[in-house]
């Protein structure tokens, strides 16, 4: 396997910062990345897992190894009349692995389609979108534990998913490698189509009995029209999570501002933070290259040539703004690298 050294992460990250690695190396298999995890020149490196580089940000280069994961494979593993339990490699892009059950009329992913990334990092941040979260149809995964070599099988318990939250980005953070994920799919699936607006795309299409593949497409059709493409303009996606306060913090920011959105979540609120920023006056706003997009203010955005230094200071303007305004932190949701966010 080749060892790249000073490798351009550029094209690897989706903010498509600058920003390098002192060695770079890709695995198709777990045989190939323990040979990598025990090679003399990389062994004492600190390591950095990526698959699609779509949720992270590079505010400096990485001094150790950047090990991208390229295992592919889908495997069937069960198939009765009502359900499949599909495997699929951690390297695998996520929206083929989804395309590829909506093709089969296998039911549980289609409101996750078109996230970028790939299968492995769905499962660190319990990948979410239009009413579904990876969590219900997440089987088991398997994942090397570095510390000893050995393959380790997670299933749904064990992984402790909360929002955009899992075991792996806390406890077990940097303790194990993703190697594949297993769902549970649905032969005669329940179609989640309330959510945000698939019933009004579906309408507009005159689909009264959708499909799968009918969810699936008006998901594909709301994200083109609402998302700026990272292909086009560098981005994450969102970069703050919907922040939870306590009821009493809900009810007295709503005293002030009657019209601010708010869910109840579990004995806790959840409120919009792209809400928060948008009548904080920062939609769109912009310092040089870096901003804030003008179509999601939950969304920052490389205007061209910012760095990923810029990008942080524009979302600590934001935090900062929004905490002073409202009293309410913004939790960041990609992983920042460096800049003493992250490390
Ligand atoms: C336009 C856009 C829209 C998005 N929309 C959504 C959305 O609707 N919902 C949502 O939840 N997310 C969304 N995201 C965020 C992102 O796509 C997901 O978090 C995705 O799962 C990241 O996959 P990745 O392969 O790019 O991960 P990377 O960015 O490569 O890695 C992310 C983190 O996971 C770790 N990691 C990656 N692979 C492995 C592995 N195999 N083993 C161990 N650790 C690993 C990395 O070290 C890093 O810490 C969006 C991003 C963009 C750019």
């Amino acid at each position: 396997m080749e060892i790249f050294r000073d490798f351009n992460l550029k094209p690897f990250n989706t903010f498509h910062v600058p920003a390098r690695a002192a060695r770079m190396a890709r695995f198709k298999n777990v045989e190939e990345l323990r040979a990598l995890l025990n090679d003399p020149e990389l062994k004492d490196l600190p390591r950095l897992v990526l698959g699609g580089g779509s949720n992270v940000l590079f505010t400096q280069d990485w001094p150790g190894v950047v090990l991208l994961n390229e295992i592919g494979g889908m495997e069937l593993l069960l198939e009765t009349d009502e359900a499949v339990i599909v495997r699929a490699g951690a390297g695998m892009v996520w929206h083929n692995f989804v395309s590829y059950c909506v093709d089969q009329g296998w039911g549980g992913v289609e409101n996750l389609s078109l996230i970028p990334g790939r299968v492995g990092a769905a499962p660190m941040q319990n990948i979410g979108a239009y009413g579904v979260e990876i969590k219900e149809p997440f089987h088991h995964l398997e994942a090397l534990r570095i510390s000893d070599g050995q393959v380790v099988r997670f299933d749904t318990d064990a992984c402790h998913f909360g929002y955009r939250e899992s075991f792996f980005k806390r406890e077990g953070k940097g303790q194990y490698i993703i190697l594949s994920v297993a769902f549970q799919l649905n032969k005669q699936p329940k179609l989640h189509t309330h959510y945000g607006s698939i019933k009004a795309e579906l309408d507009k299409r005159d689909i009264a009995s959708p499909t799968i593949r009918d969810v699936s497409e008006a998901v594909i059709a709301i994200r083109r029209s609402k998302l700026p493409n990272p292909e086009v303009i560098g981005n994450a996606g969102s970069f703050f999570k919907n922040p939870l306060v306590d009821p009493a913090t809900a009810r007295a920011l709503q005293a002030i501002q009657p019209q601010m959105p708010a869910w109840p979540a579990g004995g806790q609120v959840k409120l919009s933070a792209a809400w928060l920023i948008e009548q904080a006056g920062l939609k769109g706003w912009r310092d040089g290259d870096a901003g804030v997009s003008e179509r999601h203010a939950l969304v920052l955005v490389n205007h061209g040539s910012a760095s990923g230094a810029d990008l942080w200071r524009v979302a600590r303007h934001l935090m900062v703004t929004v905490r002073q305004r409202f009293g309410v932190t913004l939790e960041v949701e990609p992983r920042v690298i460096g800049g003493g966010a992250d490390g």
